[in-house]
C-alpha cells in the first residue's frame, strides 16, 4: 500500500489544513447549507409571513443589541486566540488534531436543525444516523453488522471515552444480574441455573441466551400471567434493589471484581465508582512490556475462582492513554472462554477510546480482516505480531469503546459504546413492558430509535451523531480510505523514533535518550537524563523543566511557543521491577535513588502523532527534525546555563499522571 499523501490528492481535501489551506473549501459549505437551512425555514409555511420586520433593523435598539453581541463575540474571538493549536504540526501534545471537513461540515450544518438524539421524537433524522454509525463501528471493529441477524452488534455515540466505559460495566452488572432475578422469581422452563453462584456466573453469550429464551417464552403466556411474570422478575433485579439489597438478598454472592491493566485509564476508576461497587473492587493488573501480563491475569482469574469471587469485566486497553501499548486482547478473550468453562463467566471490553480506530488499518473494504504481512508493508516495524493478533480478536470481545473526537478527528464530545449483541441492550431499558417485549416484536432500526432508553445520558447533540456518520461515508472505515489518516500517524511515530535515535547519538556526551520501549501505535515517549546525573529526582526536575517549555502557557503569546509536547511518567507498577531498572540502568540512573517517596516513578516526554503533516512533503519539511533540533537547542541552553536543577523536588509530591486525552 502506497501511503505518500501526494498520491491521494483526496486527501488533501480533508482537513482545514495547518495555514487554513482549504479555507475556501469549508467556506462554501458552511455558507451554502447555512442557506439551505434558511431556504428550508421559508419553505415550512411560506403562507406566515415574517415575524420579524426589515424595519426592525433600523430601530436604535436592535442596533444597540448588535453593537453589543459583535463586540462580546469580538472579544470571544480575541480570547479564542490563546487557544491551543492542535492543528499545527509543531503540537505533539495530547490526542487531539485538526478536524475532518466531512465532520466539521456536517456538525455545523446540522447544529441550527439542533436535534436530540434522545428520541426518535426530537430528531427523526440523526438518531438512525447514530444507529448506522453504531453499525459502520461494528463492523470497522469486526462485530456482525447485519441488522437482519438477531445477534447484530449495536453501539451509540456518548459523550466520550468515559462515559462508554461506564456503559460497558452498566451493561456487564445487569447480564451478571439477570439470571440471578429470573431464578428468584422462580421462572420455570427455560434452564435457569439451579443455583444463585452458577446464575452470577454465567459467560455473557449464556446470559443473552437466556435472556432470548425468557422473552420467548414469555411470548407464550396469556396476557394476565406475562404481566405477572413480567411484574416478578423486575421487582427481582439488581437495577430494582440496589447493590446492598441484591447482595443481602443472595448471600452466597459476592460484590464482582473488574480486572483491568495499571496502564488503564482513570475513567475506570469513575465507573466503579458511579456504578456503585467502589474503588476497591477495581483490580489493577500488572504490565510486561507496557502490555496486560496474561500470566498475572491467569493467576488472578485462578484466584477468584478458588475464592469464589465473581469477576465483572475484565478490560483490554487497545492503546494505552500513556504510551498507545495494546493489550493482548486475543488472550483476554482466550481466558474468558477458558473460565466460563470452569463456572466463571466474565465479559471482555476492549478500551479502544484511543486506539479503536486504528482498526481501519486492520479492515479490508470488504470488511475482512487484513493479514499481517498485508498492514506491514509500507511500515517499518508496525504491526507487532502481537498487535495484529490483538487486533483480529476484537470480534471475540463483548464491547467496546472507541473516541471519535480522538483518532477519529471529530469535535468534542464523541465517544462511542458498541457491544457485540445488541439483545444485550435490552436490560439496560428504563421502561420495563419494553424490555419484555419479545425481540423479534420490532426490526432492529425501530427498537433503537428509542436512543434514550439504552444510553446513560438524557439530551444529547444529534449534530456529533450526523458529524460521524458523514466522514465514515466520505472515508468508509477500511484501510482504503480511513485507515490512510491512520497509516501516517504510524508512520510519524515510527519516522519520530527514527529521528529519537539519532538525537540519542548526538547529544551522548551531555544527554542520555532512551525511547523506553518500542510502542505499538503512534505515540512515543522519550526518557531523558543529563550525562553524569545518577539521581532520579534531579532527572525529574530536569524534565519538569523541559516540560515547562512545551506545555501551554497562556501568560504568554502563542507565536513565543516553538513545539507542544505532554509528559507522562513510568511507574515501577506498570513496567515491572526489571523494565523499570532496564530503563534506569540504560539511563544512567541509579534505581536506589528511587527509594524517595516522591520519585517512585520517572518522568518522561509523550509524543502524540495523529497531526496528519507532521511531515510535510509538501514543502518537504520534517516537524519531527525540527522538534528534535528544537530540543537539542533547549537542552543545551539548559545545561550550558548551569541551570540543571540540584535540588530535589519536596518529598512525596504528586506526580503529574497524564490527565488530559
Ligand atoms: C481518552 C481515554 C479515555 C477517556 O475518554 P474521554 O473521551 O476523555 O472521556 C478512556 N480510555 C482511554 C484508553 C483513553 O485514551
Amino acid at each position: 500500500m502506497s501511503i505518500d499523501t501526494e498520491t491521494h490528492p483526496a486527501l488533501d481535501a480533508c482537513f482545514l489544513g495547518p495555514y487554513g489551506e482549504n479555507d475556501s473549501l469549508l467556506e462554501k459549505l458552511v455558507v451554502e447549507f447555512l442557506r439551505d437551512h434558511v431556504y428550508w425555514r421559508r419553505n415550512f409555511h411560506p403562507e406566515d409571513p415574517p415575524a420579524i420586520p426589515t424595519s426592525a433593523a433600523h430601530h436604535p435598539d436592535y442596533q444597540a443589541f448588535e453593537a453589543r453581541l459583535r463586540r462580546e463575540l469580538h472579544q470571544l474571538s480575541a480570547a479564542l486566540k490563546k487557544s491551543v493549536p492542535f492543528h499545527s504540526p509543531r503540537y505533539l501534545g495530547h490526542m487531539v488534531s485538526d478536524l475532518l471537513i466531512p465532520g466539521l461540515a456536517a456538525q455545523m450544518l446540522t447544529l441550527p436543525y439542533n436535534p436530540n438524539n434522545v428520541s426518535e421524537d426530537a430528531a427523526p433524522v440523526t438518531v438512525d444516523l447514530e444507529v448506522q454509525v453504531g453499525l459502520q463501528l461494528a463492523r470497522m471493529l469486526g462485530y456482525p453488522h447485519d441488522p437482519a441477524r438477531q445477534d447484530c452488534a449495536f453501539g451509540h455515540l456518548t459523550s466520550g471515552g468515559t462515559l462508554a466505559n461506564y456503559q460497558a460495566l452498566r451493561l456487564a452488572l445487569a447480564l451478571k444480574a439477570f439470571p440471578v432475578a429470573l431464578r428468584a422469581a422462580k421462572v420455570p422452563e427455560i434452564g435457569v441455573p439451579d443455583d444463585d453462584e452458577s446464575a452470577f456466573n454465567l459467560a455473557p453469550a449464556a446470559a443473552i441466551g437466556l435472556l432470548g429464551r425468557w422473552q420467548a417464552w414469555l411470548a407464550l403466556q396469556a396476557a394476565p400471567a406475562r404481566r405477572r411474570w413480567q411484574a416478578a422478575v423486575a421487582a427481582e433485579r439488581l437495577e430494582q434493589h440496589g447493590l446492598a439489597r441484591f447482595f443481602a438478598r443472595h448471600p452466597q454472592l459476592r460484590t464482582p471484581v473488574v480486572l483491568a491493566p495499571v496502564t488503564a485509564h482513570y475513567s475506570w476508576s469513575k465507573g466503579v465508582k458511579l456504578l456503585g461497587l467502589g474503588r476497591g473492587q477495581l483490580r489493577l493488573l500488572p504490565e510486561r512490556g507496557m502490555r496486560l501480563d496474561l500470566a498475572a491475569l491467569e493467576e488472578t482469574l485462578a484466584d477468584c475462582l478458588r475464592q469464589r469471587q465473581p469477576v465483572l469485566l475484565a478490560v483490554a486497553v487497545l492503546g494505552t492513554t500513556e504510551y498507545g501499548t495494546v493489550d493482548p486482547v486475543d488472550g483476554v478473550a482466550d481466558a474468558r472462554d477458558r473460565y466460563a468453562a470452569r463456572g466463571l463467566g466474565f465479559s471482555v471490553h476492549v478500551d479502544g477510546a484511543w486506539g479503536g480506530y486504528l482498526a481501519s488499518l486492520f479492515r479490508q473494504p470488504d470488511g475482512g480482516l487484513r493479514s499481517l504481512d498485508a498492514v506491514r508493508e509500507g511500515f517499518r516495524a508496525f504491526p507487532a505480531a502481537e498487535v495484529h493478533a490483538a487486533f483480529g480478536a476484537i470480534a471475540r470481545t463483548d464491547s467496546v469503546t472507541v473516541d471519535p473526537h480522538k483518532l477519529g478527528y471529530l469535535p468534542y464530545g464523541s465517544g462511542a459504546f458498541v457491544c457485540r449483541d445488541n439483545r444485550a441492550m435490552a436490560l439496560l431499558t428504563e421502561e420495563a413492558d419494553y424490555v419484555f417485549h419479545a425481540a423479534s416484536a420490532d426490526d432492529y432500526l425501530t427498537r433503537f430509535r428509542s436512543l434514550g432508553q439504552f444510553i446513560p445520558e438524557g439530551s444529547k447533540p444529534g449534530a456529533s451523531a450526523a458529524a460521524a456518520y458523514v466522514t465514515h461515508k466520505v472515508l468508509p472505515l477500511d484501510y482504503a480510505n480511513f485507515g490512510r489518516l491512520q497509516a501516517q500517524t504510524i508512520l510519524a511515530a515510527e519516522a519520530f523514533q527514527m529521528r529519537a535515535e539519532r538525537f540519542a547519538q548526538d547529544m551522548q556526551p551531555r544527554l542520555r535518550v532512551l525511547v523506553p520501549f518500542a510502542p505499538d501505535s503512534n505515540l512515543v515517549c522519550l526518557a531523558l537524563n543529563p550525562a553524569g546525573n545518577t539521581d532520579i529526582g534531579v532527572a525529574n526536575a530536569f524534565l519538569r523543566k523541559l516540560h515547562g517549555v512545551l506545555r501551554c502557557d497562556p501568560s504568554q503569546p502563542l507565536q513565543l511557543k516553538e513545539f507542544f509536547g505532554s509528559i507522562t511518567s513510568l511507574r515501577q507498577d506498570a513496567v515491572g521491577e526489571d523494565g523499570m531498572h532496564r530503563i534506569l540502568r540504560a539511563l544512567g540512573l541509579d534505581p536506589s535513588t528511587a527509594s524517595d517517596c516522591a520519585e517512585d516513578r520517572l518522568l518522561i516526554l509523550r509524543h502524540t502523532l495523529m497531526n496528519p503533516y507532521v511531515i510535510d512533503r509538501h514543502n518537504g519539511i520534517s516537524y519531527i527534525d525540527l522538534y528534535f533540533q528544537f530540543l537539542a537547542r533547549t537542552v543545551d541552553h539548559f545545561l550550558a546555563k548551569a541551570e540543571m536543577p540540584c535540588v530535589r523536588p519536596s518529598p512525596c509530591e504528586e506526580g503529574s499522571r497524564e490527565a488530559l486525552g
